[in-house]
């Protein structure tokens, strides 16, 4: 395989300029040009970095699309491997700001931030009652799914004095993680902690991962993050498990629809953080991709294996 011509697709200015990248790849053997869905432009490239899936990227020839996003749930697997298309992925760049966003997401509610916020906003001057505020050391989080976002969160959680346990399929242990719990130990994993973080990829396995079962296995003061995807949850049961009290809050930055309808009663509760798909926007992200796409066209040259590949 030879790559002569890179195209950078417009659809990854929904995280970046695309121009930010295409300089960053200057120093590159390819020649790397700004692509939208014109068939020619498409057919004119051996390459494409993207954020979306478009059909159009099946037919034109391509030898190789990489994807700027870890999660790959939304390009037809089937249809690259028919089509002879190799298709990469971005995983493994977003443990540091998903980390972070997810323990401030923690903090927020801890620390009451996201009720502070809202108060600001209408000029309030109102403390919280005495038994609302309450530090994350020694509170137990379980983070479901130990890749990169879940280690992410883990050394971060653990780094603040949290006790930190896990999920995944292999219970082996994990840096930062006290126990690693098997995936068929999801019930009582979860029913210890304060904070439950899902951060598993979309999957057969993982849709609706998340359901009434296990919101009613969670405590009931406890609360839920999602950084993963909206789908991992069964956001009808989050919704409802939330109204009955059954746990105390969720901090969510993916959903079942993005963007989250209006009229979605996720968006007025009081111990409800909304965020829109945002945990791993970071102003280096052009620079990570950059990084991988590099280290692609390296081992495309020395006929070697890609990195993060999915088909
Ligand atoms: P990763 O491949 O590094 O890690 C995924 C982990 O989940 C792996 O360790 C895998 O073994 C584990 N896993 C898979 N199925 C599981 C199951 N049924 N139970 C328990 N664990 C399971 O991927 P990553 O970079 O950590 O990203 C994970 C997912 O998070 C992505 O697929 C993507 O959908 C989502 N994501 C969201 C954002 C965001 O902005 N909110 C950013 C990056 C990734």
């Amino acid at each position: 395989m030879q790559i002569s011509h890179l195209g950078i697709h417009d659809s990854v200015d929904a995280v970046f300029p695309p121009e930010q990248l295409r300089e960053a790849l200057f120093s590159i053997d390819p020649n790397v040009e700004v692509v939208g869905d014109d068939p020619d432009e498409l057919a004119g490239c051996d390459a494409v970095v993207t954020f979306a899936h478009r059909d159009g990227l099946l037919d034109s020839g391509l030898e190789w699309v990489h994807s700027i996003q870890a999660g790959y749930d939304r390009f037809p697997l089937a249809e690259f491997e028919d089509a002879g298309i190799i298709l990469t992925n971005s995983t493994g760049i977003h443990g540091t700001s998903v980390g972070e966003s997810a323990l401030g997401m923690m903090l927020s509610l801890s620390r009451r931030l996201h009720a502070f916020s809202c108060q600001q906003t209408d000029r309030e001057w109102n403390r919280p009652d005495w038994d609302e505020p309450f530090t994350l050391q020694h509170e137990p989080l379980c983070v479901v799914g130990l890749g990169t976002l879940g280690q992410g969160i883990a050394k971060r959680a653990d780094a603040i004095g949290m006790h930190v346990t896990g999920v995944r399929r292999s219970a082996e242990s994990m840096p930062h993680v006290r126990k690693v719990y098997a995936n068929d130990d999801l019930h009582q994993a979860i029913s210890e902690a304060r904070f439950v973080a899902l951060a598993t990829p979309l999957t057969d396995a993982t849709v609706g991962l998340m359901g009434t079962a296990e919101f009613e296995a969670m405590r009931e003061d406890a609360y839920f993050i999602n950084v993963a995807r909206g789908k991992c949850a069964d956001e009808k049961a989050l919704i409802s498990a939330l109204e009955d009290g059954e746990i105390a809050g969720a901090a969510l930055d993916v959903f079942e629809e993005e963007p989250l309808p209006e009229d979605s009663s996720l968006w007025g509760m009081d111990d409800v953080v909304v965020t829109p798909h945002a945990a791993a926007a970071e102003i280096d992200y052009y620079n990570h991709i950059a990084e991988l796409v590099r280290e692609n066209v390296q081992h495309i040259d020395a006929d070697e294996e890609l990195t993060n590949r999915v088909v």
